[in-house]
């Protein structure tokens, strides 16, 4: 099985799915099969909760103090997992906990699963990667209709539960879109995180 937990740069992170709802032209995943300390963060099969907690549970944190939801998939593909997992993080080894998410968690759980979030989730990173719909579809090719507007409805109600709340993109995008990015950060008060590509 591929890595559960792994280290990249200076954090920790949690590969818990690779089930995805997007199909993202720039993903990491149609570029290499690993990141940071795992070779590969292709999962033979999805894990089972189980199999999360107890990685969690047996990972040595010592010098971390957060623990990210992000791997080859969406966390929000596999939220009973999240959820427990996230809770484990907190009371058990005493972690912040960051989901990084493409924002489509409502869609695809077919409920506000944003207040389950907040009670185990202390920050939100959303994949914004576009300034409007049409662009934000051709960049994520998403499995919903409409799933820009999903995405930013997802973001407000993030932005009111839950303390940590932002966007990023990638500085590859042409300066107009990124202008129109900060303008739709400004409008909803949800903070903008600029990436450099690499
Ligand atoms: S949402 Fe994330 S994992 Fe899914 S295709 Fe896009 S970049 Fe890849």
């Amino acid at each position: 099985m591929a890595d559960i937990i792994y280290k990249y740069k200076d954090s920790v992170y949690a590969n818990i799915t690779n089930k995805c709802n997007c199909s993202c032209t720039f993903c990491i995943r149609s570029l290499k099969d690993g990141i940071g300390s795992a070779d590969t963060l292709w999962h033979t099969k999805n894990p089972t909760k189980e199999e999360v907690i107890d990685a969690i549970r047996n990972f040595d944190f010592d010098g971390f103090n957060e623990l990210v939801f992000c791997g080859y998939g969406e966390p929000t593909c596999a939220l009973d997992i999240l959820l427990e997992a996230a809770k484990v993080a907190k009371e058990e080894k005493n972690l912040k906990t960051r989901l990084n998410t493409n924002g489509l968690g409502n869609e695809e759980n077919k409920r506000n699963i944003v207040p389950e979030l907040s009670k185990v989730i202390d920050s939100v990173s959303i994949s914004l990667n576009a300034p409007d719909s049409l662009k934000y579809q051709e960049v994520t090719r998403p499995s919903y209709e409409g799933a820009f507007d999903k995405m930013v409805d997802f973001a407000k109600k993030c932005r009111d539960h839950i303390k940590d709340v932002k966007w990023s993109i990638v500085d590859v995008l042409p300066e107009e879109d990124i202008k129109r990015c900060q303008k739709l950060s400004e409008d909803t008060g949800i903070k903008l995180r600029i990436r450099h590509f690499s």
